[in-house]
């Protein structure tokens, strides 16, 4: 038994008893530990104790539109996001991944994909929290945090971002006062990254770090080119100075 894998737990959230009850089997059968909420507002509840490394969340859920949970778990939590759903629509599909969703999964589903994909949205969440000594970037009063993707702003207010977010401004601060093109910015999801889910990801961080709506202080749109991470950065670990 693989000691990592064994302490990993997932949240499943699903209203059909039966595909839970597939969904808990396959990943116990692996050494995950896993969770069943029935509902969103039993998700939501949970996660004032539970830290889950990953949620498995249905869009079809009895008292809220799953993409509305997945927004609300993300401001709760930085863990790993799967959707697993019924609905093919490619709408559905895109609007959960730009909103930070890492993963799209179509029912029904294969056990062993399952597995897969659940592993490898932990890989890479392993990948993007493992940077030792540079955990810590400091611009200009702010502190982002790349192990728990929390931003601090000058004044101390703390901002939880998406996934899609946190990997947006960790291109951003590993390569500051650089033109970055917009293949640069994408992340490594499945999907075919469109313009505007790039764009859609800027204007969501422009939110949280500038001043105001209309300022490009720290993020420069480049005309023709891509974008500018416009700041001074320096890296610490957590506990140091902050
Ligand atoms: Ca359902």
């Amino acid at each position: 038994m693989k000691e990592v894998e064994s302490q990993k737990l997932i949240v499943i959230v699903e209203d059909d008893p039966d595909v839970a009850r597939i969904i808990e089997q396959v990943l116990g059968d692996f050494s995950f530990r896993t969770v069943w909420c029935r509902s969103a507002g039993d998700l939501l509840r949970r996660l004032r104790t539970l830290r889950p490394d990953l949620c498995i969340i249905d869009l079809g859920l009895p008292d809220m539109d799953g993409i509305e949970a997945m927004q609300r778990v993300r401001g709760l939590s930085s863990c790993g996001i799967l959707i697993l759903t019924g609905r093919a629509h490619v709408s559905d599909r895109v609007m959960g991944l730009e909103l930070g969703a890492d993963d799209y999964m179509l029912k029904p589903f294969e056990p062993r994909e399952l597995v897969a994909r659940v592993r490898s949205i932990l890989r890479r969440h392993e990948a993007t929290t493992g940077h030792q000594g540079r955990q810590v970037a400091e611009f200009a009063g702010w502190h982002f945090n790349l192990a728990n993707n929390a931003l601090h702003s000058p004044g101390g207010e703390e901002h939880l971002l998406s996934t899609s977010e946190a990997d947006l401004l960790k291109v951003f601060v590993s390569n500051p006062n650089r033109i970055l093109q917009r293949e640069q910015l994408m992340g490594t999801r499945d999907l075919v990254p469109t313009d505007r889910s790039i764009d859609v990801r800027i204007s969501r961080l422009r939110r949280k770090l500038e001043p105001d709506q209309n300022s490009q202080a720290f993020i420069k749109t480049v005309y023709g080119a891509g974008y500018l991470f416009l700041a001074s950065v320096t890296w610490g670990s957590p506990g140091a100075g902050k």
